[in-house]
């Protein structure tokens, strides 16, 4: 078969399906990080109302595709409730979020009494609507 035929034959099929395989991916892709976000507000509305429980979890570069940026936690001994940005963390966008919680604590305690309160992790937000001294960790840069 000449190529002027084959292409006559099979160009525009193969054109066509090329087009559908782009347009399949492109829903397939919009349709996983739909699936994302609801993970993250699945998991966020567990941990808030119930405590957990905490694993699985998204991970961090999940909830942060997702736009949650901040996992917003408090202390176990003050209450004091504050936001830690993921896109700060000096951690593997691969870790789930759930073993972050160990590695976090109060930095009003620890800056009050020079001892690590512990935290627990509230929900993954977009914004946090807590201002005030945030929480970090020993990982954070800048810090
Ligand atoms: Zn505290």
């Amino acid at each position: 078969m000449s190529a002027r035929s084959r292409d006559r034959i099979f160009g525009d099929k193969l054109r066509a399906a090329k087009i559908r395989l782009e347009s399949a991916r492109r829903q397939s892709r919009d349709a996983e990080s739909d699936i994302v976000a609801a993970e993250c507000e699945v998991w966020s509305a567990q941990m808030e109302g119930y405590g957990g429980p905490a694993q699985p979890s998204p991970t961090i570069a999940q909830a942060v595709g997702a736009g949650f940026f901040f996992l917003e936690v408090k202390c176990r001994r003050c209450n004091h409730q504050g936001a830690v940005d993921l896109r700060r963390l000096r951690r593997h966008e691969s870790t789930e979020i759930w073993r972050l919680e160990a590695s976090l604590s109060c930095e009003r305690c620890r800056a009050g009494h020079r001892w690590k309160a512990e935290v627990h992790m509230i929900r993954l937000s977009r914004a946090p609507d807590t201002s005030g001294p945030w929480y970090a960790p020993d990982e954070l840069d800048g810090h």
